[in-house]
């Protein structure tokens, strides 16, 4: 049978340590994500949770890789991960570690980050020298590490694909693959995300083992916390001076991510808006690593509250302080924009998000105002018109 979910975090039997930061974090009670999957994952079946953005699913899987950990650890031989967490980006890789870090801390467990752009050598020691019974990764640095013989995954009995679509749309299908296909069949497997495509459903039937399926909610449904905006403007500088005439409010209300599409856009923009005294800071693929680490330590601290990035930034990135997003170019897919504005609304806060829309984005308008009518959200008329021109 499937274990009932749970109503408060004294039913999900976790032990003193995991308790304490989770006190220390003034959680009240687990998301919803959070009672269905902990209790799951720790009777040790395979699972398959979507929920939407900014719902928990972190903690829901690392909660019990901890409590995995823990009861492995003495048992097996060896010094390759005993769990390994796979993300699609690198910063949502370094975030999940700081995450897993925060929640170990009573616990004598080592985690590592293994990801593209971090020094190799630098990883390639640490998994070897103190050993890690937890990684955190993204695909093509860990297949990089294991051919390097830095470490293995002969022990790794709890495995874990977070934004699994992602990592498709990414290009990593034959990475997450492989890692899937050498690690031990009885393993333990996780994956989670807010939307879900086809072709990960077929990752899902391959990888995982009679799992499992959560799904809050309607599938690629966004946070209904976010108070979505459309606006439908005439013209590139329409958008501009749209932008402009709103920032500093935005800005003044809380951190503000403004996605565009292209890295010579988000250059561009970023470019006019400092001419204009905004301190922001970039996030885009063609920035050097070192360069992406510091911005996004800049925007999350608190001398800068403006972001503008490429959809390197659209998934799982949590910045509690985000209260605006804008989509000042629209995504290209409905799932994208699912993600783009659920970096704000996390954790049961409120957000708004403004997507803003010129003719050249008709094809796309009838894509939101299906995704938004599949979820009884409200179409705006100016959006409705748009699909129907
Ligand atoms: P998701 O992966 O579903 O987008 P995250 O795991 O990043 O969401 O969590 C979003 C935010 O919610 C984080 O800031 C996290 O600290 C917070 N959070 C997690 N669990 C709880 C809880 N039970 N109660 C309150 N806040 C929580
Ligand atoms: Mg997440």
């Amino acid at each position: 049978g499937v274990p009932k979910p749970v109503a408060s975090f004294a039913h999900l039997g976790l032990d003193e340590g995991l308790m304490k930061v989770i006190r220390k974090s003034e959680y009240e009670h687990p998301t919803p994500i959070q009672a269905q999957s902990i209790p799951a994952a720790l009777s040790g079946r395979d699972v398959l949770g979507i929920a939407k953005t900014g719902s928990g699913k972190t903690a829901a899987y690392l909660w019990p890789a901890i409590v995995h950990i823990m009861d492995q650890k003495d048992l097996e031989e060896g010094d390759g991960p005993i769990t390994l967490i796979v993300v699609p980006t690198r910063e949502l890789a370094l975030q999940v570690y700081q995450e897993a870090k925060r929640f170990c801390k009573a616990y004598n467990i080592n985690v590592i980050c293994a990801y593209g752009g971090g020094s190799k050598y630098e990883q390639s020691n640490e998994l070897q020298g103190e050993g890690a019974e937890m990684v955190v990764c993204t695909p093509g640095r860990m297949i990089d590490l294991v051919k390097m013989g830095a470490t293995n995954f002969t022990r790794v009995t709890y495995l874990v694909f977070d934004e699994a679509d992602r990592m498709f749309d990414m290009g990593f299908e034959a990475q997450v693959k492989s890692i899937s296909e050498h690690i031990r069949p009885d393993r333990q497997c996780l994956m989670f995300s807010a939307t879900f495509k086809s072709k990960v459903e077929r990752l899902a039937r391959e990888a995982l083992n009679d799992p499992i399926r959560i799904v809050q909610g309607e599938v690629g449904e966004a946070n209904d916390d976010i108070d979505q905006h459309v606006e439908v403007l005439q013209s590139q500088d329409a958008k501009w001076n749209w932008l402009c005439a709103r920032l500093v409010q935005f800005v003044a209300t809380g951190k503000v991510l403004i996605f565009v599409t292209k890295k010579t856009n988000a250059d561009l923009v970023a470019e006019k808006l400092k001419k204009r005294d905004f301190k922001l800071v970039l996030l885009h693929g063609d920035m050097q690593q070192h360069e992406r680490n510091e911005h996004l330590t800049k925007f999350r601290g608190k001398t800068i509250d403006l972001l503008v990035a490429t959809d390197v930034a659209a998934r799982g990135l949590d910045i509690p302080e985000i209260r605006t997003v804008i989509n000042y170019d629209i995504a290209r897919d409905i799932d994208t924009h699912v993600h783009r504005i659920g970096r704000t609304g996390r954790a049961g806060q409120k957000g708004t998000a403004y997507t803003l829309m010129t003719d050249a984005d008709r094809e796309m308008a009838g894509h939101y105002v299906r995704n938004l009518e599949s979820v009884n959200q409200e179409v705006p008329p100016p959006l409705l018109a748009l699909a129907l021109r």
